[in-house]
């Protein structure tokens, strides 16, 4: 059974109990503090401060807690001497971050040919997490483009401080002609929405940031160097970050409500509806498009440098 094994303080203990309440089992192993079981995994706290978690995911469950190490969990461990750690680390934040009041971030559109890239963040405080878990908020990639809809209005209903900024085609386009890679265009992106939502949160309390990571960190940092600006303190980045962070989750829905609304702006102008992503079906879309309002047109809104343009050729 896969397992994770995290080393606590006491109130760390404690705010865990507090936190699983009725998940809470009768009946404690000796030398056990507490045992608990959600969905995840089952967790065992003990007096040493040792937590166990074991189950089906018991990595997310520890990650609420601790950092949990790259080389264990569920991923197969390598045999090879030095014990390699896998390619893709998955990144840690402090013991206690995700249930803490945190900003995470988000892009979506960056795979589409078509439509521009939006980045967004969300400065969720500890009281509202437990509020946006229950109306729905998870990761985007599960919901429907309604249900995203949706929540991105509740999201903002609750008055929950974010920052967005739209990356529209023609500057997309002349920023990759300029040689920048769609990575630097994310990093800065990223960077800047950050900084807004801390000018706007400014004197409250936060744990830091997370940020849904698409490169490695030192990349990001390289990324913000090449353009003179430095990175907040207590920023952190983790993969698959939207599953594990409300914050990040809800900047993800409006990152991606964002994308959705702009494809539908989009496809007013052309007069058709433009699919999302970049298969065969888009290459058709761009050869339609080219027919209609010339090639010119890709350049507002496309991401030209996408192989598709040429894919679209045995179209026309
Ligand atoms: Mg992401």
């Amino acid at each position: 059974m896969p397992q994770e094994v995290l080393k606590v303080s006491t109130q760390t203990i404690e705010k865990m109990k507090a936190h699983y309440g009725k998940q809470i089992e009768a009946g404690t192993p000796p030398g056990a503090v507490f045992r608990a079981k959600t969905y995840n995994a089952a967790i065992t706290a003990y007096q040493s401060g040792k937590v166990l978690f074991q189950g089906k995911a018991p990595e997310l469950e520890a990650r609420k807690w601790g950092t949990v190490s790259a080389s264990s969990g569920t991923a197969k461990k390598s045999s090879t001497a030095g014990g390699k750690f896998p390619k893709q680390v998955s990144g840690t934040v402090p013991e206690g971050f995700l249930l803490a009041s945190h900003i995470g971030s988000d892009e979506a559109g960056t795979g589409d040919y078509f439509g521009p890239i939006t980045v967004a963040c969300a400065f969720v405080e500890a009281d509202k997490i437990e509020q946006l878990r229950a109306i729905g908020v998870q990761d985007s990639k599960n919901l429907t483009d309604d249900t995203i809809r949706k929540l991105a209005k509740d999201i903002v209903k609750l008055g929950i401080p974010y920052a967005l900024l739209v990356l529209h085609n023609d500057k997309y386009n002349k920023l990759q002609r300029k040689g920048w890679s769609q990575g630097k265009m994310k990093a800065m992106l990223h960077h800047h929405a950050i900084e807004k939502l801390l000018s706007k949160t400014k004197g409250t309390d936060s744990a830091g940031i997370l940020i849904d990571q698409f490169c490695m960190p030192d990349v990001y940092k390289r990324h913000l160097a090449s353009e003179k600006a430095t990175i907040p303190e207590k920023t952190y980045f983790m993969t698959k970050a939207e599953s594990h962070s409300i914050a990040v989750a809800a900047a993800s829905i409006i990152a991606r409500t964002s994308f959705v609304r702009e494809m539908d702006k989009l496809s007013a102008e052309v007069g058709f509806t433009l699919p999302k992503g970049a298969s065969a079906k888009v290459d058709a879309a761009i050869a339609d498009v080219i027919r209609t309002h010339g090639h010119e047109k890709l350049e507002s809104i496309a991401k030209v440098h996408f192989a598709n343009t040429k894919k679209a050729e045995k179209y026309l």
